[in-house]
């Protein structure tokens, strides 16, 4: 589709010379991407009229829509609005509405008004006024030829709030701007350069129109798909279809969709079947726990978790025996499995969760190097335990490992190898 393109001028000497940092363009131009408009050049000019005028027709044979800031105060440096008449053939007229906000402007903060505020209230005659809710300078759109010139005054907050209320509505509706349609995959237990390996085909045939991003966190992988049109229909379609062409090939790293988090994921499992769950919990200190319980609802499923941080503890609450230990090390698959299924009977749930490993950077031995890491998930019929061999930073591998565990209980519960 056709795009709108946009130039961006900043007006004032303060800008030139680096007194002020042109934070006003930026903001614009993030504002205007999101919806589609297309940012071809910025430029900011010194406050001369010579200057002003040659930006206004630089700008004009380039793009179709020119926003302005700064210039617009009432002081006779301020030059934009004697500039906006000339390059548009017109005069400067006294507007009724303007001249009415000023006073209540005024009067509401006990002020008079004066000669040069009253001057705030002459704009080029047919320019449709944006009006200013924070300060005294209206902001103006003029159009001619399908070519728009926006306004606006310099004062950021002022500046944003006119976008925000007129001006990115009004070019929302004056110009064709495309719909964009975003969706979020969220996947666990796949590493990023596998799953691109994964999924490289099917991104090639993606359509022109539908761009993916990666957002990698602790042992997550978000995708996002964002397709780019005018028909929105059409595009959560061709979306939908996308992902189900994705689920054929990574469909059981899939967690959810949008905004879900994998706790919320998981709770969400153990609601519809009707399990509960306890964890015992020693290199991970209580994270898991408090993740889950992090979600609103969780009182259904979560019975509750012991930290049996101290080998005591082990053996007497979770009867890791004296010879597991010696032989076998309270890190290991041993451990892990006692605890994950004596959790589970202590607390009376169906499912049992339990951690043990070197988070570091101490406490590592010749044969357990730091980030050795078990975790195991115990029903009333199997007990899975799985090795993660993570990183050398404790609160990166207390946080996957927590990930990992919450996904271990995920598979089991999806009966996902
Ligand atoms: P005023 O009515 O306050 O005179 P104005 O439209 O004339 O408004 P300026 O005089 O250009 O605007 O600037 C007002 C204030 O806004 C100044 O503090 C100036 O430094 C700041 N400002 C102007 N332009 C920008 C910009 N592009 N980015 C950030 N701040 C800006
Ligand atoms: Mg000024």
């Amino acid at each position: 589709m056709e795009y709108t393109e946009a130039e961006l001028i900043t007006i004032g000497d303060e800008i030139l010379y680096g007194q002020t940092l042109d934070t006003n363009t930026q903001w614009m131009s993030v504002e205007l991407d999101k919806i589609g408009i297309r940012i071809v050049r910025k430029t900011t000019v010194g406050d001369t009229e010579e200057a002003i005028l040659q930006a206004f027709a630089e700008a004009e044979s380039r793009a179709q829509l020119v926003l302005i800031t700064g210039g617009l105060g009432p002081t006779p440096d301020d030059l934009t609005k004697p500039c906006l008449a000339r390059y548009f053939h017109t005069e400067l007229v006294l507007f009724q509405e303007a001249l009415d906000q000023l006073t209540t402007f005024f009067e509401s903060r006990g002020r008079k008004l004066n000669a040069l505020n009253r001057t705030q209230a002459f704009l080029p005659q047919g320019c449709v006024m944006i009006p200013n809710t924070l300060g005294t300078a209206p902001g103006m759109w003029m159009q001619r030829e399908g070519r728009v010139f926006i306004s606006m005054p310099g004062v950021p907050h002022e500046m944003r709030k006119m976008m925000e209320d007129t001006i990115l509505p009004k070019i929302t509706a004056t110009f064709q701007t495309p719909v964009f349609v975003h969706q979020m995959v969220r996947t666990v237990g796949i590493p990023e350069s596998v799953l691109a390996v994964k999924i490289a085909n099917w991104e090639k045939s993606l359509p022109d129109f539908t761009k993916l991003a990666y957002l990698p966190s602790l042992g997550q992988v978000r995708l996002r798909l964002t397709a780019k049109g005018t028909d929105k229909k059409g595009l959560e379609e061709s979306v939908a279809t996308e992902i189900s062409k994705l689920k054929a090939h990574i469909g059981k790293y899939i967690y959810g969709y949008g905004e879900i988090r994998l706790e919320e994921a998981v709770g969400n499992l153990l609601k519809a079947q009707g399990k509960t769950i306890a964890l015992a919990e020693s290199c991970t200190g209580g994270l898991i726990s408090h993740m889950i319980t992090s979600v609103s609802g969780s009182s259904g499923y979560f019975r509750g978790s012991v930290i049996p941080y101290h080998n005591n503890l082990k053996k007497s609450l979770l009867g890791v025996t004296q010879e597991i230990l010696e032989t076998q090390g309270a890190v290991s698959e041993a451990t892990v499995r006692q605890m994950a299924e004596e959790v589970r009977t202590l607390l009376g749930a169906d499912i049992g969760i339990a951690t043990s490993g070197i988070a570091g950077p101490t406490g590592a031995t010749s044969e357990k190097p730091v980030g050795t890491i078990w975790i195991a998930v115990a029903d009333d019929k199997t007990t899975q335990a799985r090795l993660l061999q993570l990183t050398q930073a404790r609160d990166v591998n207390i946080k996957l490992t927590a990930v990992a565990a919450l996904n271990l209980l995920r598979q089991t519960l999806s009966e996902i190898d």
